[in-house]
């Protein structure tokens, strides 16, 4: 490969993680979204979790036969850990409370339903969008 050619690639790599770096959950989330219609998907995602247990993940997809469970995350984002009894949290309008039972966090229901037979359970960040189209998409649309 000439410099100048292997330069512009590497360009375009360090770009692409760039941009893979900024893109918010939520903007992230919208683009998933659209490809789940259009390859067809019903999909849920529960807007105000606020008042739901933690821990399920983002999205639910189903298109017979298949059932889809989708944990979003941003390019650095972690996934959380459950909390056990005796813990303190605190709540979105920032007052703390203390944890009675154990409450199952993000890993928790993600180890659980990949142990469920036919339930496909996905973590997805932005970098790994051609592989998202792949899972998704499953030869229904031509995608460039
Ligand atoms: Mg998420």
């Amino acid at each position: 490969m000439r410099p100048r050619a292997m330069a512009t690639d590497l360009k375009r790599i360090y770009v692409a993680r760039s941009l893979d770096e900024a893109i918010s959950e939520a903007a992230f989330q919208m683009q998933v979204e659209e490809l789940l219609d259009l390859t067809g998907w019903l999909h849920h995602h529960a807007h105000d979790s606020r008042r739901s247990d933690s821990g399920l993940p983002d999205l639910i997809a189903v298109r017979p036969p298949r059932a889809l469970f989708l944990e979003l995350k941003t390019q650095r984002g972690r996934l959380r850990k459950g909390h056990q009894p005796g813990d303190i949290v605190r709540r979105p309008d920032g007052t703390r409370r203390v944890v009675r039972r154990f409450e199952p966090g993000q890993v928790e229901w993600i180890e659980a339903l990949r142990a469920c037979p036919g339930v496909e359970t996905w973590v997805f960040r932005p970098s790994d969008w051609p592989r998202i189209v792949e899972i998704l998409n499953d030869g229904r649309i031509a995608v460039d």
